[in-house]
């Protein structure tokens, strides 16, 4: 009979848990002065394949051991404070004790029946953000495992609300060159083929062109197709510029489309009183995506999609038409499964009221604060050094710049970035990527993390200048022979 106790009794087991979290916190104790190193060859991944599958069970402490020397170790670890690649995901420990507790019980957070107090909880925060969007008539949401869910989650009821059977294969949907990657793919999923989605040009700081927008939309009208959706963003992961909200919701409300907000990074702002209004524009938007493991400082597997209207999301997701009414009656008694994508599913919004109740909102506020701080910090170090180009200049938590110096021809001043980037990784001191602005290669900060200082800014892009400076001269070298 398989019983665990055969294996490990439950003294065991509290030991085990009691051993590795200490550890855990240890390393996470002195996160600053550790590397941002994870990089690892094949022999490493030929290690973990010998390992194999044994018949007999092995001693707790010592897979957990060998999972943290063999496996854990070689991570890019989105929480350390020098991360400044991607978005990342600076996790605070609350969130991480929130997972621990709702793992812990394993609750099925599919229907209200068998968790009607998470059940209420997450209609609570779903609720409360709402209120932070602007969402207030009939408003909610769901919680889904990131960003890319949540588009598509939004996506399908925008489809599902503007377009019929008859029409879906005229359906046009309008992003920008700066959207993420996630929207195309989820209009994809929902039966919006690449030629039926419209890549509107952005400006010279990286929004949409409206006016282009609009010319569009009326080509496509007078071309017989339909129209039904914008997606515009709320900090593109490139560089962190916002779309014009306000003139999209007036081009949506005019042409009857509905407008979707990709808030997936940029969406926490709205938390800091001092920056909301950056977003000013959100209230008028038919549904948002929000990643609470980007900004919100939550673990992996957090975000919501919000809709100003949750009867959308029902429209699209029921399984039992006669939950209507109770979603009409009593909105705490919503089955998650009728509103989206998932039945069985973890209880993802607990952690994030655990860490709201613990934190506060003024704390996390702040947080989300400090990382305009460190994006401005990281532009004035640059501004103070010759050679680097700001190309596009501190927005929200990122800046995006470049090495430059009339001797390099444009493929070299790529390749001297490209390099800039490998040898700061290298390093192990802070983990900085490229990306690709107006076909140049630039450097790409985004820094969210609460614990990065004003000194660990200076100091990485006095690195990236260092290193900077040593390409250079060797690219200049390596040409000699050739003159
Ligand atoms: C990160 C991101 C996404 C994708 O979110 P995931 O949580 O990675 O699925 C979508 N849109 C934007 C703007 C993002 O920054």
């Amino acid at each position: 009979m398989l019983n665990s106790e055969n294996v490990l009794n439950s003294a065991q087991l509290e030991e085990a848990i009691k051993k590795f979290v200490h550890t855990f916190c240890q390393e996470k104790h002195d996160i600053h002065s550790q590397k941002v190193t994870w990089y690892t060859d094949e022999t490493q991944s030929e290690k973990i394949r010998q390992i194999g599958f044994p018949k007999d069970g092995r001693p707790v402490d010592e897979v957990v051991a060998e999972m943290s020397e063999e496996v854990y170790r070689y991570r890019g670890d989105a929480n350390h404070p020098r991360f400044f690649g991607f978005v990342p995901g600076p996790a605070s420990s609350i969130s991480w004790l929130g997972d621990i507790m709702t793992s812990a019980y394993n609750i099925h957070a599919g229907g209200s029946k068998l968790a009607p107090m998470v059940n209420c909880i997450e209609q609570e925060v779903l609720h409360w953000l709402c209120e932070q969007v602007g969402f207030t008539e009939n408003p909610g949401g769901v919680f889904v495992s990131g960003g890319s869910m949540a588009n598509i989650t939004a996506l399908t009821a925008a489809r599902d609300h503007k377009l019929t059977d008859e029409t879906m294969h005229l359906g046009v949907a309008y992003l920008s060159d700066q959207t993420h990657s996630s929207v195309a793919k989820g209009l994809r999923i929902i039966g919006i083929p690449d030629s039926r989605i419209r890549k509107i040009p952005t400006n010279s700081d990286f929004q949409m062109r409206t006016e282009e927008l609009e010319a569009q939309i009326q080509t496509d009208i007078e071309n017989g197709l339909i129209p039904f959706v914008v997606i515009g963003t709320a900090g593109t992961t490139n560089t962190g510029s916002i779309d014009p909200l306000e003139e999209i919701a007036a081009i949506c409300s005019n042409y009857k489309l509905w407008f979707h907000i990709d808030g997936a990074y940029g969406a926490s702002i709205l938390l800091s009183p001092k920056y909301r209004h950056l977003l000013k524009g959100t209230a008028l938007a038919d549904s948002i995506s929000w990643d609470a493991h980007k900004w919100l400082f939550q673990t992996y597997g957090c975000a919501m999609v919000l809709v100003k209207d949750i009867r959308h999301l029902f429209h699209s997701f029921h399984v039992n038409p006669e939950y209507l009414k109770d979603i009409e009656s009593d909105a705490t008694h919503i089955n998650t499964w009728d509103i989206g994508m998932e039945l069985t599913r973890p209880a993802r919004g607990l952690k994030l009221w655990l860490t709201l109740q613990v934190l506060g909102t003024d704390l996390i506020g702040s947080a989300i604060e400090h990382g305009f701080d460190l994006a401005v910090w990281a532009e004035e170090a640059l501004r103070d050094l010759d050679h680097w180009e700001i190309v596009s200049k501190a927005q929200l938590a990122m800046v995006n710049f470049r090495y430059t110096s009339e001797d390099l021809t444009e493929e070299e001043t790529d390749l001297l970035n490209e390099r800039v980037s490998e040898k700061i990784l290298a390093s192990g001191y802070a983990a900085i990527f490229t990306t690709v602005l107006n076909g140049k290669k630039v450097l790409r900060i985004c820094a969210l993390h609460p614990e990065t200082t004003r000194d660990d800014m200076r100091t990485t892009i006095h690195m990236l200048d260092t290193f900077a400076r040593e390409i250079h001269s060797s690219i200049k070298k390596e040409r000699l022979p050739e003159k």
